[in-house]
């Protein structure tokens, strides 16, 4: 495995600043477009899971927190609130107050249950040491979360479905984790204190994992203060664990924002809220995926998809004709020329790029390519219109094979 810093400076991917200060990376145009692509992925998985996406701000009052239970369990974690005429506001520490003021926005039915409410949103935790120049250990952290708000019996259904999606997406992005952890609560005043409802969550994770044939190791004192979580732990190549993915079972927090559905009864009923990440932050993720891939993605993840390579000068122009090409078709491409060195110098430093489509004399008189695939292949002289193609259908459908869907 490999370090995901030295990875993400040498392919331009984020970078650091003193100025912005310590665990604040930003994105390069690279790593921008690997961050949206992946994204993109998770919008589209969950979008055919049923899920609706909204927006919510960054920071909130006080007293939103307070009512989560964050202030008083997690409030080590935050940063100090600021003050604004004669309020209190602060960056928030997690979505899931955001998404609870949400569902309490509307009266809701039963029949509009389970409702799947998914945000790629930022929030923030004032970490004291932020790692200069890493994206594991950051303060503006940009979490792919998700609640479903539904009844009890249906908790257990949309745990397992989320356990499902957690799985296909790991397997298209070629995350491997180390391990899984039902994360219970342990001694001390982190933990909000109901053992009815820590009990009754707990059993039904565990009904959930056991359903699921997953084995796992309980570990105490690692639960979110508001209930007990399933974790998928991964590792880092100084074998350091962190969680990617997570599912959590609250009836906590729909206590506290007094959540309430109307049943089949007329009656007024409280609604179990689910909470769930596919693939955490997205600042985890993309460092993962770059140390497991030691930089060399999946071509749909790829910030480069095809480098073409004129064999002289003579082939530049069909070079960034065929780029264009490319370009229109949405694939990500762009030419190494002559002036970037010897053909044997840009196939060398094109080593990370899926796809190396070279032109020659004889490639360009009859618009044809000879690929190289990042693996090592080398197929003979073909259409370039085969080619794209064939490259296009391959990223569309999101394949892990270079060529063999
Ligand atoms: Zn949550």
């Amino acid at each position: 495995m490999h370090d995901h810093r030295r990875l993400g400076r040498e392919l331009d991917l984020f970078d650091t600043d003193p100025l912005a200060g310590a665990g604040l990376p930003y994105w390069l145009p690279d790593g921008a477009v690997v961050r949206h692509t992946l994204e993109e992925y998770v919008r589209d998985l969950e979008r055919r899971a049923g899920y609706r996406h909204v927006y919510s701000p960054v920071l909130g009052k006080r007293e939103l927190y307070e009512i989560s239970g964050h202030w008083a369990h997690y409030s080590d974690d935050m940063f100090p609130p600021m003050d604004l005429g004669g309020e209190q506001v602060v960056l928030r520490p997690s979505l899931c107050p955001h998404h609870a003021l949400i569902y309490r926005s509307r009266p809701h039915s039963y029949r509009e249950l389970p409702l799947r409410i998914a945000e790629l949103g930022g929030m923030y935790r004032s970490e004291l040491s932020g790692v200069l120049g890493g994206l594991t250990r950051v303060r503006a952290i940009q979490l792919n979360d998700a609640h479903v708000f539904c009844t009890l019996d249906q908790a257990v259904e949309e745990a397992e479905a989320a356990l499902r999606m957690i799985g296909e997406a790991h397997a298209a992005l070629g995350i491997r984790p180390a391990r899984h952890r039902l994360s219970l609560p342990g001694p001390g005043g982190k933990y909000v204190a109901d053992p009815d409802l820590w009990r009754r969550a707990s059993a039904m994770l565990r009904e959930v994992l056991d359903r699921a044939g997953i084995a796992y190791e309980a570990v105490e004192g690692e639960a979110a203060f508001y209930g007990p979580k399933f974790d998928v732990q991964i590792a880092d190549p100084a074998g350091r664990e962190t969680t990617l993915s997570t599912v959590q079972i609250d009836l906590h927090q729909p206590e506290r924002f007094d959540l309430r559905y109307t049943g089949p009864d007329g009656a007024r009923h409280r609604p179990v809220m689910v909470h769930r990440s596919v693939i955490g932050s997205l600042e985890r993720a993309v460092a993962h995926l770059l140390e497991v891939h030691a930089g060399a993605f999946p071509a749909w993840l790829a910030p480069v998809q095809i480098v073409v390579l004129p064999v002289s000068d003579t082939e530049s122009e069909d070079a960034a004709r065929l780029v264009e090409r490319c370009l229109e078709r949405g694939l990500r491409a762009r030419s190494a020329t002559s002036e970037e060195g010897t053909l044997g110098a840009r196939v060398r430093a094109a080593r990370l790029v899926p796809y190396q489509a070279v032109i020659g004399a004889r490639e360009a008189a009859v618009d044809h390519v000879s690929l190289r695939l990042r693996d090592g292949r080398r197929l003979e002289a073909q259409p370039a219109e085969g080619v794209l193609h064939r490259v296009g259908g391959l990223v569309a459908r999101r394949s892990v094979g270079l060529w063999d869907a």
